[in-house]
């Protein structure tokens, strides 16, 4: 069972969109210019081209403030910032009555994460905040709040179960705030029936099952979503939220992020010599993970390590040299981004988000 309240390990993609009825994702030639399509990062989706082929259509993503803002989330600022930069209307929810009911996290303490380890970061990737929809489910609409009470006598405690297994009252209350994140856009008092993507992680797909299945039955559109990939923890293993060695924070200071990156998991053989007669095994490198989902955006750059890499004329010292300077680099930007834009994002907060 999926389950979007714990981190899971996905061992094999086929089986999950064989089980789950997920449609395997095809990107046509017009999303080429987008490195996780290009990829196959995004392995699957329901009724993307739905969304994608539609006049009327929005995007919707959560934010969940309980923790550090990772590699693994920046995954989804990428793909919200493309459609963004393609005129598609962005809606960000800051899921703090699922960090305060689920998590366990104090509301301060939720909002305090949204700003800092968030909403700066997600402006430092690139979201331009003018044209986006951010809000609190704690500070919406009354329309906003009125579906997520109607959405919870549309369904039975058993059809809940069998789609998320065992639930708490909060998990209970966290899930029709959601279902109401991803559906009030289609709601009069919004922008009336229309598309929306949902672009998530595979874990996520409970959810997207539940909320397509409740808009059927109020006769919303049901939304669309996509399916990225699990990454690696950086040491090998599950990217975890608890475990802070296994992924890189995006406000790690550089020290700890060139740490981090000097532990990072490689294809690397036993010995060098053993490396220049068969090459590195790429398949379980995760220096190599992190270039194709981040730091390196030419596929003719990706390749040449590829080549290099697996013909053995380059050894994993050398490579991950080459990953540090990246994450310098890139963490440093992101810092001096996030700094530039931090009044206009702690003044947005303040008037608008928490108001
Ligand atoms: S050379 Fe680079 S890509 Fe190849 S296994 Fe070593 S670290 Fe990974």
């Amino acid at each position: 069972m999926l389950n979007p309240w714990e981190t899971t390990d996905i061992k094999d993609y086929n089986k999950l969109i064989e089980e789950f009825g997920i449609t395997p994702m095809k990107p046509t030639k017009e999303l080429m210019d987008n490195r996780y399509f290009r990829r196959g990062i995004i392995f699957g989706h329901r009724d993307f081209f739905k969304f994608w082929n539609a006049d009327k259509r929005s995007i919707l993503t959560g934010i969940m403030p309980s923790g550090p803002m990772h590699l693994g989330h920046k995954m989804v600022v990428d793909q919200c910032v493309y459609y963004q930069n393609k005129g598609i209307k962005t809606r960000i929810a800051i899921a703090d009555v699922e960090a305060i009911t689920t998590r366990r996290i104090p509301e301060e303490k939720a909002r305090e994460y949204a700003v800092e380890e968030y909403l700066l970061n997600w402006v430092a990737l690139g979201l331009d905040l003018d044209k986006a929809d951010v809000y609190a489910q704690t500070n919406r609409s009354v329309p906003y709040y009125r579906l997520a009470s109607l959405l919870s006598g549309r369904t039975t405690m058993a059809e809940m179960q069998a789609i998320y297994g065992e639930l708490t009252p909060g998990k209970v209350t966290s899930i029709f705030i959601q279902a109401s994140d991803i559906l009030h856009p289609q709601l009069d008092e919004y922008d009336g029936l229309e598309h929306v993507l949902v672009p998530v992680g595979v874990d996520q797909d409970p959810h997207i099952r539940f909320v397509r299945d409740l808009a059927e039955k109020i006769h919303f559109i049901k939304p669309s979503s996509t399916y990225h990939r699990f990454m690696t923890g950086l040491e090998g293993g599950k990217m975890s939220s608890s475990v802070p060695n296994s992924y890189l924070a995006l406000n790690d200071d550089l020290p700890t992020a060139l740490k981090k990156a000097s532990n990072v998991l490689t294809g690397g053989r036993n010995t060098a010599e053993e490396q220049r007669r068969l090459g590195g095994d790429i398949s379980k490198c995760v220096v190599y993970e992190l270039y194709a989902y981040h730091f390196i955006e030419d596929d003719d750059e990706l390749k040449k390590i590829y080549e290099d890499c697996t013909s053995g004329k380059m050894l994993c010292g050398e490579c991950k040299q080459i990953l540090k300077k990246k994450v310098e680099e890139f963490m440093t930007d992101l810092k001096n981004k996030r700094e530039a834009n931090r009044e206009k994002v702690e003044q947005f907060a303040k008037e608008k988000l928490f108001k």
